[in-house]
């Protein structure tokens, strides 16, 4: 049988929380307070659980997660997604202009298939990190597809990055049990995000500039794609909104 870990830790977590619930209301144990005490703390084990999994920036034991911009006046550009022959082009073309180096987290499948514009981000001293093969939900998967998830997109990357690849980020931030075990294999580190500007959404360029102006403050590592659902508006919005941080003061870097 394959073992899909992280659907076992949630029905487990549940499946106690829910017990704890019913013994409480059979009056076990004989104290209220204590009765109490028991379903808060199993529902407390669930609700952090489900917040390590699905909250991307939340992990409660520290140090395991890049989460800001190195330097004191920078914020940290990263693209998610690609590389794509619609949006690819488009964006790398806003940075040239913008003088922004960012760092593209790429589909290893995607970067298999257009690798020429997976050369052409490198070449334009773009940083890139690891975004899995094929972009699934990973706390759905086994333990042998998580594996290969991360391990077939290093084998995708390794040509374009002689030095190796140092960054991981997992498809919408999810984490699943079992992720820092294989990120260790591959001396990876995960990278969080605290900016994330919505523009899969495609809400238009001025909506684009207007979220990401409330969300300019030193150390953020703001999240943008390089996916054609963005329509072209995220490409449109970069030079605008690498205008107004540096009205504000604020420059932008590679992560640390
Ligand atoms: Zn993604």
């Amino acid at each position: 049988m394959t073992s899909r870990p992280t659907l076992l830790a949630l029905t487990t977590a549940a499946t106690l929380a829910l017990a704890a619930s019913l013994v409480a209301a059979l009056g076990v144990p004989s104290a209220a307070g204590a009765r109490v005490a028991l379903v808060l703390g199993a529902w407390g084990v669930f609700s952090a659980l489900v917040a390590y999994l699905f909250l991307p920036g939340f992990d409660p034991i520290p140090g395991r997660m890049t989460r800001h911009a190195p330097g004191s006046s920078t914020v940290a550009l990263t693209i998610d997604d690609g590389p794509h022959p619609e949006s690819t082009p488009g964006i790398l073309d806003a940075l040239e202009r913008s003088r922004v180096r960012a760092t593209f987290f790429l589909v290893g499948s995607a970067v298999e298939r257009w690798p020429e514009l997976a050369r052409r981000i490198v070449a334009a001293g773009h940083a890139i990190g690891n975004h899995t093969q094929r972009h699934r939900l990973l706390p759905f998967r086994t333990t042998g597809q998580l594996a290969d998830e991360i391990a077939a997109c290093q084998r995708a990357l390794a040509p374009l990055a002689p030095t190796g690849i140092r960054w991981f980020r997992p498809p919408h931030g999810f984490k699943p049990i079992g992720l820092h075990r294989e990120l260790r294999r591959h001396h990876l580190r995960l990278v969080s995000w605290q900016g994330a500007l919505r523009d899969t959404d495609a809400p238009g360029v001025p909506a684009l500039v207007a979220r990401a102006e409330k969300l300019a403050q030193p150390g953020r590592i703001l999240l943008l794609h390089d996916n054609p659902n963005c329509r072209g508006q995220t490409a449109a919005a970069i030079p605008r909104i690498v205008e107004r941080y540096r009205q504000l003061g604020l420059e932008f870097a590679l992560l640390g």
